[in-house]
């Protein structure tokens, strides 16, 4: 291969192109991002930046420290708007195309949006320049911040504005927070963790309107705010690929080894394939950790001879989210069967275990890093739930 062209300037995308240099890839290497800045890292949008503690400079990626060192050809503030698979070309907003003879979709997702987010006030967050509109409104020490959505994101948000000393109402239509990747007890535990920090938390209510300075909700109540924050979720940022003949169904569909078409790969919040660690079931994954990891094998897999046959891409997925003084990591996939195994969830410095018809699938660690990383080397070498609690037990 020799002209690869990478499509999102981000996580999965920086780390698949440092992977191709690293694996001795001399070729030409295109990289367009729709963003105007050089690729950052977005986790501490919603902790350290957000907080007013790093600075823009603190939060580029590593691999792009240097913007010369990887022999980029970057193509910022310009997005791609198109592919033609038969030609292989991308076109691009500026008018302009690319070819290529490798391609790497990396354009991970935007935030899901809700009539009102257009008002002033009213605030998503997914980029930096989200988070420095939000940054500025917090620094103005609105009085009331409602944060819409107790997602990772915005119980996130929550946090660090509580920190802020601001007052904050946290809404979830859900029956309780981060529902998409804990089970009902540990969101309920994150719902507690809120509440003692002074967070008026509303579970189970819809938003109905949002209005200037105000939230109306479906239970007839109104919130009153000064700063509005949407955190609803996200989707796959796959518009510029309508018709382009890719098959697109929440996120860009690959198979095990995460190709879309022959030389097209796809990787990060993007990108669907089946992971077959977990029965092959289609997966889409909005986590650090597998961006970096599906990004760097896409490098890989495009650079590997066409007649072997790579081994799939089968990770052990691997989330945290930092909230108040909590540290709260969790290896493989949660269950509603939750076995405690280390301290109590009261205390909130806990250990579960998840099973999936007596198998172990996953595990949740609250202030208990070692363990978590300890959970995560089990679940990849396929230990049993007998051998977990052994390990990571009292
Ligand atoms: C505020 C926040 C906090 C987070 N905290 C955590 C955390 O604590 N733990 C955790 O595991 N994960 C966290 N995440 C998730 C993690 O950051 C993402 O999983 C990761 O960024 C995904 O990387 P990506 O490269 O796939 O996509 P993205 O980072 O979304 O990057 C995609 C890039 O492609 C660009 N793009 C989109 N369409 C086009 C186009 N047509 N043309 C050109 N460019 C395009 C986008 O603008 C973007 O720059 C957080 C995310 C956010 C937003």
């Amino acid at each position: 291969m020799e002209n690869i062209v990478i499509v999102g300037a981000s996580l999965a995308g920086m780390q698949a192109a440092q992977t191709l240099r690293r694996s001795d890839y001399e070729g030409a290497l295109v990289v367009i991002g729709d963003e105007p800045h050089y690729p950052y890292d977005r986790p501490p949008l919603s902790k350290q930046y957000l907080a007013g503690e790093w600075d823009d400079e603190k939060l580029r990626l590593r691999a792009a420290a240097d913007p010369a060192e990887l022999g980029i050809d970057w193509r910022l503030n310009t997005a791609a708007t198109s592919l033609d698979l038969s030609a292989s070309v991308v076109g691009l907003d500026d008018g302009s195309e690319v070819s290529f003879d490798g391609l790497i979709i990396a354009t991970g997702a935007s935030p899901r949006s809700l009539p009102g987010v257009e008002l002033d006030g009213v605030h998503v967050l997914r980029t930096l320049d989200d988070a420095k509109n939000l940054r500025h409104h917090f620094d103005a020490k609105p009085n009331r911040v409602c944060v819409i959505g107790a997602g990772f994101i915005g119980a996130e948000v929550a946090a660090t504005a509580r920190e802020r000393d601001l007052d904050v109402t946290l809404i979830e239509g859900a029956s309780a927070p981060m529902a998409r990747v804990l089970d009902t007890a540990a969101g309920m535990a994150i719902a507690d963790l809120h509440r003692t920090h002074g967070v008026d938390v509303r579970l189970g209510t819809g938003v109905s309107s949002i209005g200037e300075g105000v939230v109306a909700l479906s239970d007839g109540t109104v919130v009153e705010a000064d700063a509005v924050v949407v955190g609803i979720g996200v989707q796959p940022a796959t518009d510029w690929l309508e018709g382009s003949g890719l098959e697109l169904d929440n996120g860009v569909v690959c198979d095990a080894t995460c190709l879309a078409a022959p030389g097209v790969a796809a990787a990060g919040d993007v990108a669907r394939w089946p992971n077959q660690r977990f029965g092959g079931a289609l997966t889409r994954v909005e986590q650090w950790d597998n961006a970096v990891d599906q990004g760097a094998y896409v490098a890989k897999r495009l650079l590997a001879d066409p007649d072997d046959q790579p081994a799939p891409f089968a990770p052990v997925p691997w989330f945290w989210s930092d909230q108040y003084d909590r540290k709260i990591q969790l290896a493989g996939v949660p269950t509603e069967q939750a076995d405690v195994v280390h301290g109590t969830i009261k205390e909130q410095r806990f250990v579960q275990l998840y099973l999936d018809d007596g198998e172990f699938v996953g595990a949740l660690a609250w202030n208990r890093p070692r363990q978590a990383i300890m959970a995560r080397q089990l679940l990849e070498k396929g230990a049993t739930i007998d051998e977990a609690r052994a390990e990571l037990g009292e």
